[in-house]
Parts: C-alpha cells; structure tokens; sequence
C-alpha cells in the first residue's frame, strides 16, 4: 500500500472535497427553498435515494421568506433544519449551524430558561421570551415558540424566533404616551374641578346679585322695568305689577290699555329715537293705575346698558308718579293767571295817576322826586305783571301776533340803543352782518333780546363788554348774545329754559322769577325758531336764537 502521498495528490484530494463542499451547499440550498425533493446520494450501500418527507415546497418557501427565524431540533437538541433569516440572527452561515447543537446559540445567562422552554416545548406548546446577541452583539429580545412535531424520522421540535424589538419599542412609545396622557387627563380633571368650582361660586355670585337686584327694585318706591337690547320689556317689579296690574307680558300686549290713548305716538317716537341714538329715555306720560282706573301722569325714564364695544345690551327704566306734582303746578300756573289779571287792572290805574302827578308843573323838588321813584316801581312791576300775563297766553296756547318783514341789523342797532340807554353801567358791541331780512313781529322779538342783554348784564357784574352778534346760517339768521360773566354748568344749561328755573346760586344772589327765558323761547318757537345756549362757568355765556330768513318762507 502506498504510504506517501504527493504534494500535487493531496492538492487534487482538497479540490475534490472542495467540490463536494460546494455541492453539497448547494443541494442544501436546493432543499432548502424547495427546488429539490428528492437526491440520490451514493453510499457504501450502493445508490440511495433520499426523499424529503413531508417537505412541501409551498411551505419551505414560506418559511423561507418569514421574518421570524426558524428552526428544527431533533430529541438530543441538534439542529436539523434553520432558515436563513435565524441564520443572520445568529450571523453565521447555514453549513455552521444546521448539525450543531442549539444551545450553542444561546447565551450562557438564558441557557437555564432556554432549557425550560425546550423541556415544556416536547410536551405541549410553550413560549417564552429571552435576549440573543444579534451580529451587532446587540441583546435583542426574542419571543421563542416551541412545538414538538412528528417526523419520519422521529420526533422534532420546532422553534420560532419573533424578534420582539420594534414591538418592545412600540410597547415603550405606547407606554409614554399612556403616561403622557395620564399626566394630561390628571391635569383636564384638576382644571375641571377649578371650573365647576369658579361655576358654582359665579353662579352662587350671580343668583345672590339676581337676589339684591329683586329685593331692591321691590323695595323701592318707584316702578322699575328693564328691556333686551332690542327693546322689548322683559321685566317689571313689585310696584309696576301692582300699579298697573299687568306683568311682563301683559305690559307688552296691552299698550294701549296701559298708557292714555294721547300720549302712546309721544311715547312710542320718543322711545324709538333713544333707541337709535342709544341715548337715555325721557318722557312724560300718562299710565292707568288699575286700583281707580285713573290715568296719572308719570316721569318715564330709562337708560341703556352698554358692553366695552359699547354695544347696548339691556336697558333699565324708572317710573315715578308725578301727578300730584303736575296737578300742583296746574294749579300755581292758574293761581298766576288770575292774579296777573286782578293786578293789571289796579296797576293801570296806579300808573295813570302817577303819569297825573308826573305832568304836574308845580310840584315841589322832593315831591317830584318821590313821583319819579313811584313811577320807576310801577314800571318794574308792570313788567313782571307783563311777564306773568305773557305766561298766562302761553299756557293758553293765546300767544300769537302778526309777523312783518324787516331787516335784521337795523332791528338790531335800535334795540341796542335802548340797551345802551337802559344798562349804561355795561358796553354792548356790535357784530352785525349786513342785508339780513327777516319776517317777525319786532316787538316781540325785541323782549327776547332785552331779556337776554338784561340777563348778560345781571350775571356778568365784573366783565363789562357784551357782544351782539348777527349772522346767516343756510336758511335762518343767527343772533347772539355773548357775555364773560359767571356763566352755568352743563346741568343748569339743559333746565334754564323751563318755567320758573334759576340756577341755585347761595351766595351773591340775583334776585328773578325765572320766568323770561321761558317767555323768550316760546316766542322764539312761535317764530319756527330755536333758542340755545353755550355756557361755561366762570368764563360766560352764549344765548343764541335762530330765525327763519323773510326769502326762505
Ligand atoms: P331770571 O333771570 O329772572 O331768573 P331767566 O329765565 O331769564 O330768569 O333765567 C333763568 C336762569 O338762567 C337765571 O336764574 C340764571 O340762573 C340763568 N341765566 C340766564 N342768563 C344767564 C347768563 N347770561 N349768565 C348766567 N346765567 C344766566
């Protein structure tokens, strides 16, 4: 027997295994993907043919193809078979794996609870997760499912490996935003405590402000009623239920009832304007008291309730019975009415004989004297009597007179010439615009503006210089008298031309009746003019009135 081999022998045997090698991997691979099913291999027995039993190759392919690496143990823990995804787990090739033993994969720490899962995995089904390196020598988490099967050539467990990392992370993302939202909906609860809390004191704030509102407006002596922003009357009080015997509802319905028959248009067009200007309500008018069925007159006044943009969000009125006052002025302007006529008579007489003493050539010094103050009394209380004669016609609706044309300037000029005769103390400037004509009736037009130069001189004693003014604006003339004496506030400015008004002056009081601003604007109005006025205190005043131009009419 030959004993030495040659160099190039033993090179030609390597080949040859070489190529068995490669062969052999590559029926591995066959099989493995299901190419191959069956092989003869030859064997000291002669040719054998090697089948693979149960080894369809839908399966094979499918197992090849999964994520999860797969492997098949025989009883004494060898590997028989492995796909190739639990090959790149384990980062070596098939040829040094499948025939090796299993627990050479696994890592020493796991070896014991492998095992475990092994021993239950003949019985019955088992899993149970461990941590393989990976070829990144990463410990990676795996979920092991083992299940015994029954192969032809014995019994074999079956092992997959589910690699569990991207839903360990996914667990953990999972987790953190559970956590996350925890924290969230800990925070939503304790914010929703606060808020029933803020609730329910806002809401006890609220009932118990709705409460003193009640208990107020019940309480007070007047008739008090609110509306939505739109008007419409959504509550009444105690007093208002009482006196008109209507509620909410009925005072809405039953207008007509509720207020006199004459003053619902006055009412009504007044309540409209205030409405559009968003301006506070004033109104006299009549409502039926449902006790005598008697309409009494009231002072109706509301004003609007305005949110930050200023829109108008409620309004609040006031009604105060003002009938017995009104009946008492009634009766003051009838008590002025008879007594200016019961004294004219006597003064005409008076001041005749006093004209009788004055024409008289031979009276002594202090006689004539005494004559001449007698007269100037009798013609200051003539005037007043005039003025309370002139009430009367107003209130009697009598104040009437003939109307001339006449130009303005000229009508003017000589009213000032009295002036500067009558208040010497004082000097009146002229301002007058030329070529005004008016229609008018001059005389009454001259009371208006000796009543406003009389007035100017009265409250201005310090600053002596008054200004008349004429000017022309579009259709009407304007005249003015200015002054620079005491002046008056904004609230007496709005009253001054109501009957009997004077402003309440303690110390340095002028005496007056309150009574020729009233004149002089109803004779104004009776001229289809306005009489206004522009004041402040302590700097003076302007009292202008406007005339409609002789060509405008
Ligand atoms: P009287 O002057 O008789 O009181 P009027 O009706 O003429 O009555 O005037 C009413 C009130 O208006 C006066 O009491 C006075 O307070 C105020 N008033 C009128 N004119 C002026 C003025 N030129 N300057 C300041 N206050 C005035």
């Amino acid at each position: 027997m030959k004993t030495t081999v040659t160099y190039e022998e033993l090179l030609e045997e390597l080949m040859q295994i070489r190529l068995q090698l490669k062969e052999a991997n590559e029926t591995i691979e066959a099989i493995r993907i299901g190419e191959v099913d069956a092989l003869i291999q030859q064997s000291a027995k002669g040719h054998e043919l090697l089948t693979i039993k149960k080894a369809n190759q839908t399966y094979r392919l499918f197992i090849e193809k999964m994520k999860e690496g797969a492997v098949t143990l025989n009883e004494d823990g060898i590997i028989l078979y492995s796909n190739s995804q639990f090959a790149s787990m384990v980062n070596l090739p098939l040829t040094k794996i499948i025939g090796f033993p299993m627990t050479n994969f696994i890592p020493k720490e796991v070896k014991d609870f492998f095992k475990i899962i092994i021993i239950k995995g003949w019985k019955s089904d088992s899993k149970g997760e461990i941590l393989i390196k990976n070829k990144n020598n990463e410990m990676i988490p795996f979920l092991l499912s083992a299940t015994s099967l029954e192969l032809d050539e014995g019994p074999a467990l079956s092992i997959i490996f589910t690699d569990l990392t991207a839903q360990k992370a996914q667990q953990r993302l999972l987790q953190i935003k559970n956590e996350q939202l925890e924290i969230a909906r800990q925070k939503a609860d304790k914010m929703n405590e606060e808020l029933e809390e803020i609730v329910k004191e806002r809401t006890k704030d609220l009932f118990l402000s709705r409460e003193y509102f009640k208990f107020l407006a019940d309480n007070t002596p007047v008739m008090i009623w609110t509306t939505d922003a739109d008007g419409k009357l959504d509550y009444v009080n105690r007093q208002w239920h009482e006196y008109t015997g209507f509620d909410v509802e009925q005072s809405r319905t039953k207008q007509n009832e509720l207020i006199h028959p004459d003053d619902l248009e006055n009412s009504s067009a007044a309540w409209k304007k205030a409405m559009k200007d968003k301006k506070k309500y004033e109104q006299k008018v009549r409502f039926k008291r449902i006790s005598d069925g008697i309409f009494r007159w009231h002072f109706a006044h509301a004003i609007p309730f305005q949110d930050e943009q200023g829109n108008v969000t409620a309004w609040f009125g006031t009604s105060i019975d003002i009938n017995d006052q009104i009946m008492e002025l009634e009766r003051k302007d009838e008590f002025i009415t008879v007594a200016s006529h019961e004294l004219k008579t006597p003064l005409t007489s008076l001041s005749g004989y006093i004209q009788l003493l004055q024409s008289q050539t031979n009276l002594p010094h202090n006689l004539k004297m005494y004559v001449s103050k007698a007269h100037d009394s009798a013609t200051k209380l003539q005037h007043l009597i005039n003025d309370l004669l002139d009430f009367s016609k107003i209130k009697a609706g009598k104040l009437k007179f003939n109307m001339d044309i006449f130009d303005l300037s000229d009508f003017i000029n000589s009213c000032i010439d009295n002036c500067k005769y009558i208040y010497s103390s004082h000097t009146i400037n002229a301002e007058l615009e030329k070529g005004i004509m008016i229609r008018g009736n001059a005389e009454r037009l001259e009371q208006v503006v000796m009543n406003l130069v009389s007035n100017a001189v009265k409250y201005s004693r310090e600053n002596k210089e008054i200004i008349i003014r004429t000017e022309k604006d579009n259709a009407f003339a304007i005249v003015s008298v200015i002054d620079f004496g005491i002046g008056m506030s904004p609230s007496d400015q709005t009253k001054i031309f109501e009957r009997f008004y004077r402003v309440e002056e303690k110390k340095n009081r002028i005496p007056g009746l309150g009574m020729g601003l009233y004149i002089s604007s109803e004779i104004i109005k009776e001229h289809n003019g306005e009489i206004t006025v522009k004041s402040k205190l302590n700097e003076g005043s302007v009292f202008s009135f406007s005339l409609p131009l002789a060509n405008s009419m």
